[in-house]
């Protein structure tokens, strides 16, 4: 059995232990993983639906006549999920779609000079592939987290792809979740196979332009290569391992902190879980309860795993747990303290922040609004979760009068022939001298 991890005093540590406690495992570069995703991805690009056939028997040892799901097995989904689940399923996406709706950006127009108009447009991603995660544990959460943020935007097809059951079925409670989100096609697909077949399309399965979802590291290292091929597919963003930080003081109750690192360290051996203090007792009391905790948690022994290397991190003060959550740039901070939305100014690294004793990870993991698929690894220091604006492009417009041309053109032959680009200065200059001889209608 894993012991738990010590507690270990940030005022002692030098710079590098310092370094070395908020590092992440390394994990995103596992050679043997890379050569068989790339095998995969080869073979799917070169023989289609064959190949998925091949690879479905081989991982997840069922045999598909079909990988679409079809009407029958929509119809069995909905008999097989408890009334209860799907009634909260229902208010869940209502809440993620009332706090996604705002989120849409407008376009507009604008005169940057007389004659000149611009404006920004904004394109919904024609077709989407979403990945739902089914391997270890369904989760059709994320269906709605994907699915209510793209229809939003307007994405013309919403495909989904997720694991099949040795039964050759999907998840019923995520078919369920994807016909509340009114996304249609759902593809019996999982792993590094259904990167590739949503990435470069295959007889059955079309093609999409962006993909996005939460995986295991076939998954998400089938992303990076799809997103790194210009034939490929763009992604939301990389997703590592999922990671929450927990600032608490004295106030706090120590049994809801240790719930809320064990809610993250049940997802797998390789969750990351801090809690950074500067009450000596409350850590104690949080290991304590910890221990308690565990005696009746189910998946206790994969929580046992990822809180072997958790950081329980003693801090002089409360500025000293803000500067280690700026550093460390968690997926999730909660900010259990006496005045947590007092701290909230100085916080600006974290995918998504929970305020006070009252708001467990587990509100936003569901059903709170925010969305869920939030950046991992410290990309929090510059990405952000997926949002409405992740399913659209901004396509700028400029149009120029004549009137236009004559106010800015001269400014934009200057600085062309100032990075000399003597072709840029011409195209000006030419429509310049046309003006001038009056030999185009104005
Ligand atoms: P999954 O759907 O990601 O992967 C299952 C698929 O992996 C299978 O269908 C199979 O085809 C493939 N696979 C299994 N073994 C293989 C092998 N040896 N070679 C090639 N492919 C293989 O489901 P999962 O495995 O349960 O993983 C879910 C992951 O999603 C977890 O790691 C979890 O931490 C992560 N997750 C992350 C977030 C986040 O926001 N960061 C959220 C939810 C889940």
């Amino acid at each position: 059995m894993n012991p738990l991890p010590r507690c270990v005093d940030w005022s002692a540590l030098d710079t590098y232990q310092r370094i070395n406690i908020l590092a992440r495992p390394p994990r995103l570069h596992d050679a043997g993983q890379l050569a068989d995703v790339r095998a995969i991805i080869a073979a799917v690009r070169a023989r289609g639906d064959a190949a998925l056939r091949e690879i479905g028997m081989r991982l997840d040892r069922c045999e598909l006549a079909t990988f679409e799901v079809g009407a029958d097995e929509f119809a069995a989904a909905e008999r097989a999920v408890d009334t209860g689940v799907r009634a909260a399923m229902r208010r869940a996406i209502a809440r993620v779609e009332a706090f996604h709706a705002p989120q849409k950006p407008q376009p507009f127009a604008l005169d940057t000079a007389p004659g000149v108009r611009c404006e920004q447009l904004l394109r919904p991603i024609g077709r989407v592939g979403l990945y739902a995660p089914a391997g270890s544990a369904p989760l059709p959460s994320t269906v709605w987290m994907l699915g209510v943020p793209a229809r939003v935007a307007g994405c013309g097809e919403i495909l989904l792809a997720t694991p099949p059951r040795a039964d050759g079925t999907a998840d019923p409670a995520i078919l369920v979740a994807a016909r509340l989100c009114g996304i249609g096609r759902v593809f019996k697909l999982g792993g590094a196979q259904a990167i590739a077949a949503l990435a470069y399309g295959t007889e059955s399965v079309p093609r999409c332009a962006k993909l996005f979802g939460p995986g295991n590291g076939w998954v998400t290292t089938a992303k990076l290569e799809v997103a790194a091929d210009p034939d490929g597919a763009a992604i939301d963003m990389p997703a590592g391992p999922s990671e929450v930080l927990v600032i608490a003081d004295d106030s706090a109750d120590p049994t809801f902190v240790a719930a809320d690192l064990l809610a993250q360290a049940e997802h797998g051996a390789d969750s990351q879980v801090l809690l950074a203090s500067p009450s000596q007792h409350l850590l104690d009391a949080v290991v304590r309860a910890l221990e308690t905790q565990l005696a009746t948690l189910p998946r206790a022994s994969i929580a046992r795993a990822a809180l072997a290397h958790a950081r329980l991190i003693r801090v002089p003060d409360l500025d000293c747990a803000i500067e280690i959550a700026e550093r460390y740039a968690p997926e999730h901070l909660i900010v259990n303290t006496r005045d947590a939305r007092a701290l909230l100014p100085m916080i600006a690294n974290a995918g998504s922040i929970f305020l006070g004793g009252w708001s467990p990870e587990t509100l936003g993991d569901y059903c709170a609004g925010p969305n869920h698929v939030l950046p991992t690894l410290g990309f929090a220091r510059a990405f952000s979760g997926v949002g409405v604006e992740s399913f659209l492009r901004r396509v700028y417009v400029q149009e120029a009068s004549s009137a236009g041309l004559r106010a800015i053109g001269p400014d934009a032959a200057r600085l062309a022939r100032a990075e000399a680009l003597e072709a840029h200065a011409r195209a000006v200059d030419l429509r310049l001298a046309a003006l001038d001889r009056g030999s185009v209608a104005l």
